[in-house]
């Protein structure tokens, strides 16, 4: 039988308790084998601000899912020396899978409905099946104007609380403010370590 494998895409800056409940959640309601984190490399779609490293997101997300049984993290985004296409991670995955393999691509809601400019988008329908993660009764009436291809693959995970993001805690970390459980430990030690955050942010040009 195929492994199901849910990846789990995002910038990742950083990972947050949020994130590994979408994962968990998604991989229990929908029965997956395991879990990758893919944290993106060169994000093409990025241009507001400039991201953290992409090392020192891998190590953090790293850091928040070791010893996690059914979790684990790729760098195949944060290897790849051009821009990260999820079309191109999910053909890798297929590919290098030892064994036969059904894919579940995991993402936020904001990042799903920008999915018409992603990279050869028309094609992710036959990769993978889509999944979103939203609170109950959120409104998703956004979905209803993505393509009928993208519909048909498309997966709702319900969680009741879903409110932590990297920006908030960005902006935590910036002014002083703790982050003590909206992270993992292993990972606030290491924001603190590296001085994450502490300076405002830079708009990328
Ligand atoms: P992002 O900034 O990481 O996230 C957008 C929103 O979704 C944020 O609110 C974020 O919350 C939340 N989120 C992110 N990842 C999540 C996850 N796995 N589960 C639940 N919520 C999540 O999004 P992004 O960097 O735009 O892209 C997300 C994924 O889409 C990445 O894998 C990226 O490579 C892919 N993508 C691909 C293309 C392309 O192929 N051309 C273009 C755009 C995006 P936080 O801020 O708290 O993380």
């Amino acid at each position: 039988m195929a492994e199901k494998t849910g990846i789990m895409g995002g910038t990742f800056d950083p990972i947050h308790y949020g994130h590994l409940l979408a994962a968990e959640e998604s991989r229990r309601q929908l029965g997956l084998d395991r879990i990758v984190f893919v944290p993106a490399g060169t994000p093409p779609h990025k241009t507001d601000r400039l991201i953290t490293r992409g090392e020192d997101r891998y190590a953090m997300t790293l850091l928040a899912t070791a010893g996690v049984r059914d979790f684990s993290v790729s760098r195949t985004e944060i290897d790849r020396k051009r821009p990260s296409h999820t079309v191109d991670t999910l053909r890798e995955f297929l590919e290098q899978s030892a064994r036969p393999c059904e894919l579940f691509f995991i993402t936020g809601l904001d990042a799903l409905l920008g999915i018409e400019t992603w990279a050869d988008f028309m094609q992710l329908p036959t990769l993978c099946s889509l999944v979103t993660v939203t609170r109950p009764g959120y409104a998703v009436a956004g979905l209803q104007t993505l393509p009928e291809a993208i519909r048909r693959v498309l997966k709702l995970v319900e969680i009741p609380q879903f409110a932590i993001s990297s920006t908030e805690i960005r902006a935590r970390v910036r002014d002083g403010r703790g982050i003590r459980f909206l992270v993992p430990h292993l990972v606030e030690q290491y924001i603190e370590h590296r001085e994450l955050y502490r300076e405002p942010e830079v708009p990328r040009i």
